[in-house]
Parts: structure tokens; sequence; C-alpha cells
């Protein structure tokens, strides 16, 4: 068997994955090497599936330098629902209300559900600028009684990543990172939790992974219903109802490939920058050809949002790479525009050929 998957996937999401993570389960949905069965048949309270949740966690810790002071669960409902647990977790009475950066699309999203259950401050808002820029953490005012401080790592759909800069030391950091999770090493211990769903960059829609501090653990109400209850899913080792066997079973061979294809999340860095550098270097090369959404020096790795202009070149240039085999390249319905998504999986040869498309067409129409 081999992969039949001649398209070049620059998704937003459920992004690409790797080719030999494709392969691998492909074979398993036949028969998984471990059991003879299908991977889309195998229980949820079968010796291979407890041992897979093992790995998969002692995977991820390794991968990030995770210490023990954390637990790890595998939740469903996507990062949407712990936009909504995580309020009713780790906000209360005995804290003054949390804080939100509202920096684009996600967090907006993740501010305005958080509103719904608890009353909650917006620490910064982006949009003077239309969500082109980020604050610089550090600086920000954060009342240090705030339950915690929320904001989202790299915003999608607008192209913006925060990296490696410092952040408030004084106050509990949650980060969702949906779209940055396992593309460069983390600093895990700044923060008291980080969340990503799977599919952007770790494997098909259906999981998302929590990192939770213990000390965060102990503010949790009782008498949360006990699906919504962070405990319930750490106690149970991800396995309290019928957990996503098969999203979880693609998320471990990502983590294998991480280790042991790339190398880990240096390597894993090196290998985005470079994809990121010849993108940003093509558009550089073109003059005002290109239109960038995000402001340097907060462009993402990941997410590259950008215009030729006009709405009619847009469609003409996602016509144009589509010919060319390259898909889901048009921006997110709330910006327009067009979007390249580079996800670990997405290769350097990928974004080769698009660099090329993207100057031939510049040239081409201008
Ligand atoms: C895509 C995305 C989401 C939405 O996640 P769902 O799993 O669809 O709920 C949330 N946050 C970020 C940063 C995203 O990129």
């Amino acid at each position: 068997m081999t992969t039949r998957c001649n398209e070049l996937n620059f998704s937003g999401g459920p992004g690409a994955l790797p080719a030999s993570v494709l392969l691998q389960t492909q074979h398993a949905i036949e028969a998984l090497p471990e059991t003879g069965l299908s991977v889309l048949g195998m229980s949820h309270r079968s010796e291979w599936f407890l041992s897979l949740v093992e790995e998969a966690s002692q995977n991820l810790r390794a991968l990030l330098g995770l210490s023990d002071d954390y637990e790890i669960a595998f939740m469903q409902g996507g990062s949407s629902l712990q936009f909504a647990t995580i309020p009713m977790n780790f906000a209360g009475a005995r804290w003054a209300p949390p804080q939100y950066i509202s920096s684009g699309y996600w967090s907006r999203r993740a501010t305005a559900e958080a509103q719904r259950v608890y009353r909650c401050g917006v620490a910064w808002d982006g949009e003077r600028t239309r969500y082109s820029e980020l604050p610089d953490l550090a600086k920000l005012d954060i009342d240090p009684r705030a339950a915690y401080l929320h904001y989202v790592s790299n915003e999608t759909v607008e192209g913006l990543q925060f990296g490696a800069q410092e952040a408030p030391s004084n106050v509990a950091l949650i980060a969702d990172m949906s779209s940055d999770f396992l593309s460069a090493p983390v600093d895990t211990e700044r923060y008291s939790m980080i969340y990503a769903h799977a599919q952007k960059n770790l494997g098909p829609s259906g999981v998302t992974v929590a990192l939770v501090k213990r000390a965060l653990l102990e503010r949790i109400p009782d008498g949360l219903p006990a699906i919504l209850d962070y405990r319930t899913h750490i106690t149970h080792r991800s396995n309290y109802n019928t957990p996503p066997v098969f999203a979880i079973y693609v998320l471990t061979l990502v983590s294998r490939w991480l280790r042991d294809e790339i190398g880990g999340l240096h390597a894993m860095r090196a290998i985005n920058e470079q994809k990121s550098a010849m993108i940003y270097g093509t558009f550089e090369s073109l003059g005002d050809a290109v239109r960038i959404h995000a402001k340097a020096p907060w462009r993402s790795h990941m997410n590259v949002a950008f215009s030729f202009g006009d709405e009619r070149l847009d469609r003409a240039f996602v016509e144009f790479a589509g010919e060319r085999h390259m898909t889901g390249l048009e921006g997110h319905r709330s910006l327009g525009g067009i979007r390249a998504s580079l996800y670990n999986a997405v290769t350097g040869e990928a974004v080769a050929a698009l660099c090329e498309a993207i100057r031939e067409f510049a040239i081409k129409r201008h």
C-alpha cells in the first residue's frame, strides 16, 4: 500500500499530517500490527489502549520536557469546550476576574465564551489595529489577584504569533496553543495550563490535549458536572467515558514521528523557521505585490495571512495554486484573502512549490 495523496495541503485545520503517519494509519485501519484488529474497532478498555494513552503522555512529556507538577488529559469537545471549562474550573469568588488578551478571532471567541460563564476582563484588545499586532506581555498591567491571564499563543486566522516572549510571572498563565503546539520548544514551567486540540498540528480532530499544573487543580469547585471537571479526566486517565481512540492513536504516531523522524522540538523549530522564512522572503522580493496581514515582529511561523490586494486577485490565486495541486489556501471566512498554513507536517518542498506559485502569479498579474 502507498499513500495516494498528491495534493499539497495548506489548510488551516484539520491540517496536513506526515506521510509516514498516514501510511501507518492506513495499515492500522485494516489491522493494528499489535492486535490484528482494526484500530477503529479497538476497545477503550483494552490493554492496548491503556498503554497507548500512557505512551502518548510519556511522549508529550519527553518532547516538552514537562515536569511531574503537570497532569495531562486527553479530552473531547475541541478547544471551544476548553473556552467554557477553564473559567468554570479555575475562576471564582476567591480571585479577581480572570483577564483575557483579545488579539484575534480565536481569542475573541475564548473571551466571549468565558464571559458567559464568569465576569472577566480584557487585558488588551487588538481591535484598534484590526488584529495585526500583539502586545508585549511583560508590559501588561495585570491585577496579581486575577484568577488567571488567558491568551492564544498563535492567532490562526490573522497569522500572529507571540513566540518565546517574557510573560507576567505574578499571575497564573493559561494558553491556547491549538495552532502552534509542538511546533517549537516551549518553556512549560511558565504556564499553569496549556491546551491544544489535535487537528492543526498533532493529528485528526476529536481530541484535545490539556496540560494542567497540579496547583491549579486545587481550585476546582465541587459540584461541577463530572464531565466538565478536569479532575475526572485526570483520575480516569482520559478514559472516563469512551474516548476518541482513533484520534489518540494518530496523535501518538505523530508524537513518535516528532521524536524519531524529526528529532525533537528544537529540530522541528529549525524546520518551521526555514519554511516561514521562505514564504516571507518571497513576499519581500515581490515588493508591494503582496500585503501581509500581520505586522513584524508578530508574523507567525504557522499561518501566513496575505492578499494580492483585492478579492478578485486572491480568488484567482487560489485557483492558480489549485491547478498546481495546492489546496486549503482560502483565507478564514472572517478575514478573507489567502492563508497558507505551514504546520509541522507541511514539508519544505511543499512550501518551496507554494513560493514558486506566488512568484509566478505575482509576475504574471502585475
Ligand atoms: C481552530 C482553533 C480553535 C477552535 O477549536 P475547536 O477544536 O474547533 O473548538 C481554538 N483555538 C485556536 C487557536 C484555533 O486555532
